[in-house]
């Protein structure tokens, strides 16, 4: 893996020279992956100008709620997060393992060895950074490793944006993952719009990152434009209202496994899966094998799927997760709690995606507070 090599030097881009980034990347043969406005959305696609990029957009974010609206500026990347993060393009959706043709009495099979796409990301925010990092530590760890995930990480450019913007449903200051990007990029941006200017504060994480800055035209940043693009992320971190507390959140969840909250939610939750698919750090998969009706031609492969789903959980005879409750029980203390013993770090970065889709509004930070206040109250009767 690329090492992390902080440059010293901040540095400007002209927004005009953004395309020549774009061309600079394409002609070492990426396929460069950011922003657009797609379905009334903004979402990420294989873009290749500036000219796609959401000018002028941001999105406002609730729980169960999106929308887009007009910005008073044309600013770029102006809006707080994607539906969806860069997942499906390090860890895909599908992938198949192998095909199997028929012969005579047996069969050839071919294993799947297409080459890895080699993409440039545009635009990732600090806590998808966090949440790439956390998608090594189960792809790339020392001891497992997925082949396919590995090549397209190791291939991977990440051009990483400050954030601008804040949503109601951004949480990345109590789970220590942003706003502010601090690591795991090749080439860091903060964008400034400054009257007529419009520009961005640049640094370089990693030799790659320099190499490919040497090919598009930069100036040396004055101090003022250096304060200016740290207002940019002190402003953010101002606008970031919801807390999670997760002082010893790992324990106090693990303690609540029988807490009557669980019931509340698994009443609430439609067990839609929804908060699993735009997940930046959920990874679980299925296996299928399918086959043609001839059942000449039979293919292995692997795709997503969530531990809300009843046969997820599904061995020998009966699913262990039969009612909603266990499931959202699941998920939530995986994320908080278990994925702490297993990776030794949350399995959330406080994007607030799931709370955004989930379509009932269910919301992990209300949850856990509701519990750790239903403790306290415990503690104090216990005393009187
Ligand atoms: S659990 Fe929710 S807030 Fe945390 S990383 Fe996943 S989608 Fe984002
Ligand atoms: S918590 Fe919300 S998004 Fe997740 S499965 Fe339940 S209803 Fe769907």
């Amino acid at each position: 893996m690329r090492h992390f090599v902080p440059g010293n030097d901040k540095i400007v881009i002209d927004s005009k020279e953004l395309q020549k980034l774009f061309d600079v990347l394409l002609r070492h043969g990426y396929t460069t992956i950011g922003p657009t406005l797609k379905d009334q959305a903004i979402i990420l696609d294989e873009i290749s100008s500036t000219d796609q990029l959401p000018a002028g957009w941001t999105d406002e974010q609730a729980g169960g709620t999106y929308r887009l609206n007009k910005r008073n500026d044309d600013a770029w990347f102006g809006y707080v997060i994607t539906p969806t993060s860069w997942k499906p393009y390090l860890h895909s959706p599908a992938a198949k393992f192998w095909s199997a043709k028929r012969n005579g009495r047996g069969f050839d099979v071919e294993e799947d060895k297409k080459e890895p796409a080699k993409f440039a990301f545009i635009g990732v925010r600090a806590c998808e950074l966090h949440a790439i990092a956390i998608q090594d530590k189960v792809f790339y760890g020392k001891e497992f490793q997925d082949s396919a995930y590995v090549q397209k990480r190791e291939r991977a450019f990440i051009v990483a944006v400050n954030c601008s913007v804040a949503g109601h449903n951004c949480f990345c200051t109590s789970m220590e993952t942003g706003p502010r990007v601090t690591g795991h990029f090749d080439i860091a941006l903060t964008e400034i719009i400054d009257g007529e200017h419009h520009y961005f504060v640049a640094e370089t994480g990693t030799d790659i990152g320099a190499e490919i800055l040497r090919e598009v035209s930069i100036t040396p940043a004055t101090e003022e434009q250096v304060q200016q693009a740290e207002k940019v992320v002190v402003k953010t971190e101002s606008q970031i209202t919801k807390l999670l507390d997760t002082t010893d959140l790992k324990n106090m969840l693990a303690r609540n496994l029988e807490n009557r909250i669980w019931d509340t939610i698994g009443k609430r939750c439609l067990s839609c899966a929804n908060c699993t698919m735009v997940c930046p750090t959920c990874f679980c998969t299925n296996v299928e094998d399918v086959t043609d009706l001839s059942g000449d031609h039979a293919e292995r492969w692997r795709k997503w799927d969530s531990c809300f789903t009843v046969r997820f959980s599904y061995i020998h005879g009966g699913s262990i997760r039969n009612s909603t409750k266990s499931r959202y029980r699941q998920w939530m203390t995986h994320k908080l709690s278990s994925w702490v013993d297993q990776f030794g770090t949350f399995g959330c970065t406080g994007c607030g995606r799931c709370i955004t889709w989930c379509p009932v509004g269910i919301d992990l930070t209300e949850e856990a507070a509701a519990i750790r206040q239903g403790e306290k109250h415990v503690a104090v009767d216990d005393e009187l």
